[in-house]
């Protein structure tokens, strides 16, 4: 290690790490610290169940890793490669299922008597995925490049996100096709951001689909971590920085951290009054995960579930609404809603022979200790009678431990803030350039800062490009892309 190096990055997330690939392509002397054993933060892959069975250890499914404007440009797709499952969502439901697939039309065909209203809501945002991805994908202050699709999306999210989202359909497939989605947020349901952030990642199902990265998300940490490194960064593990004072000195310094973390590691450098806004930054619910090791695929009562990469589980809209309201008020609910992945079906590297991994996790209040393995076993069994008879091990991880793993992830909350309306504006302040704080070079690059949570390298993204205007007067965004 050098005591002295152009920008430090504090953090190896997928923010940490694109800063780094973006600082370390402009030329800079570039070093991560990293305070866990492996490089990834929440996109990171390992044998925790059994010897040979591979499972995500956060991020499993990347809707944003084809449509995020960081990943575009690094060519991810030219360096990683994924299986796309033609259905990018399943909904089983007690007398069926509905399936997003990416094809729009198939999957209005699918929506019986809703189907027309479904393509309706859909086809002008999957028409202009470009102006929703630029709209979503940074400071939502900033001048949208298509305003047409912003307006569009307002609207929908008007719509789906207050007490109108009753008015458009009259089954029950459709409305649950899309709170699953915006169950995502771990909001209360119907809101707007709730809605927001469930018709971006529908947008992206039916855009490019849902990739999954063949060998787990390492993968993709896997290419960042190569690239800085061909690119003369330096990277290191297992380096826990608790103070800014102990860095090694550089012109800039990009933190892949919470506001909380900011806070405590400024110390007395920190304006009281960015401080006192920071300190008004809210953290929210949590997960509780569930990995399985399988001996055959999961049984589902709708075989038709099998083709789709995520399930979302939890019964019908009303059902989820319920559940996710209980999270946001404080309770464990009794018939959780839960997100489930089963990547081992389009990738065989997951598993050996014949075998398969199931990856999941429902939400729950901040800081719960609650095991929820058997409510979402049961919420599973619901939907896929057997299921139990399949599982081989499982590894299980409440809220209180998540957060013991990720310092970015308090209580358990995966967001790393919570995405209501508010601190997605302003996130983690309001201001044109939220990455940039009045501490002279240093900045702020996690999912705490805009855009939010999800695996796109974004908020690390942005940071660097503000960092290369304002330390060190580049202009001109660095060419990320995989050379030959
Ligand atoms: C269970 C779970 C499931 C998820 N599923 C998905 C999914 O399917 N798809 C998706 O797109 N997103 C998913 N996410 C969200 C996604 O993983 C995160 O939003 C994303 O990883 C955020 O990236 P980041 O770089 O901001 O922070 P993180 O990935 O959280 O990384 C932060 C890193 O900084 C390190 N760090 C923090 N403080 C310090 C310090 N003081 N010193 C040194 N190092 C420090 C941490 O150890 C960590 O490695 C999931 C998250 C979890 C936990």
């Amino acid at each position: 290690m050098r005591d002295d190096y152009d920008a430090v990055i504090v953090g190896s997330g997928p923010n940490g790490l694109a800063a780094a690939v973006t600082l370390a392509r402009a030329g800079l002397a570039v070093a991560v610290f990293e305070a866990e054993d492996h490089f990834g933060g929440g996109a990171a892959t390992g044998e925790i169940t059994r010897p040979g069975y591979l499972h995500d250890l956060c991020s499993a499914v990347h809707p944003l890793a084809f449509e995020s404007g960081f990943f575009r440009e690094f060519g991810l797709r030219r360096r990683v490669d994924f299986v796309v499952p033609d259905v990018s969502y399943a909904h089983p439901l007690d007398d069926g299922a509905a399936l997003a697939h990416r094809d729009l039309d198939r999957t209005a065909e699918g929506l019986g008597r809703d189907g027309r209203a479904y393509a309706r809501l859909m086809r002008p945002l999957v028409d202009r995925v470009r102006g929703v991805a630029d709209f979503t994908g940074g400071s939502l202050l900033r001048m949208p490049g298509d305003p047409v699709a912003v307006g569009w999306f307002g609207a929908r999210t008007l719509e789906q996100g207050t007490p109108a989202w009753r008015l458009r359909f009259r089954e029950e497939a459709a409305p649950a096709l899309v709170t699953g989605v915006a169950a995502h947020t771990i909001l209360g349901l119907p809101s707007l951001a709730a809605a927001g952030g469930g018709l971006t990642l529908a947008t992206y199902g039916h855009a490019q689909g849902w990739p999954i990265p063949v060998g787990g998300s390492g993968a993709i940490v896997a290419a960042m971590v190569d690239d800085i490194r061909a690119h003369g960064g330096e990277l290191f593990s297992g380096h826990r920085v608790r103070s800014l004072d102990e860095l090694p000195s550089s012109r800039a310094v990009l933190l892949d951290v919470t506001p909380r973390a900011l806070i405590q590691m400024s110390g007395e450098r920190m304006p009281l009054r960015y401080r006192r806004r920071l300190e008004r930054f809210r953290y929210g619910g949590a997960v509780a995960k569930v990995d399985f090791a399988l001996s055959a695929p999961v049984p589902w009562r709708d075989p038709a579930v099998a083709a789709s990469g995520t399930v979302h589980v939890g019964g019908t809209r009303a059902e989820i609404a319920v559940s996710e309201n209980a999270v946001r008020a404080g309770r464990l609910p009794e018939s959780p809603y839960a997100l489930v992945a089963q990547p081992s079906l389009f990738d065989g590297t997951r598993a050996p022979a014949g075998h398969h991994t199931l990856w999941a996790y429902t939400h729950v209040p901040a800081d719960s200790t609650a095991d929820r393995t058997e409510a979402i076993v049961r919420q599973i069994e619901r939907f896929a009678p057997g299921f139990r008879d399949t599982i081989i091990a499982t590894h299980t991880e409440t809220a209180q431990q998540v957060a013991g793993r990720n310092l970015n992830y308090p209580g358990g909350d995966i967001s790393a803030g919570v995405p209501s309306l508010d601190q997605l504006i302003a996130r983690p302040v309001l201001a044109r350039d939220p990455w940039r704080t009045p501490m002279p070079g240093v900045y702020l690059c996690s999912a705490s800062t805009s855009p939010g949570p999800g695996v796109h390298g974004l908020g690390g993204w942005w940071a660097a490009l503000s960092a290369l205007r304002h330390e060190f007067a580049v202009r001109a965004r660095p060419d990320l892309s995989p050379r030959p």
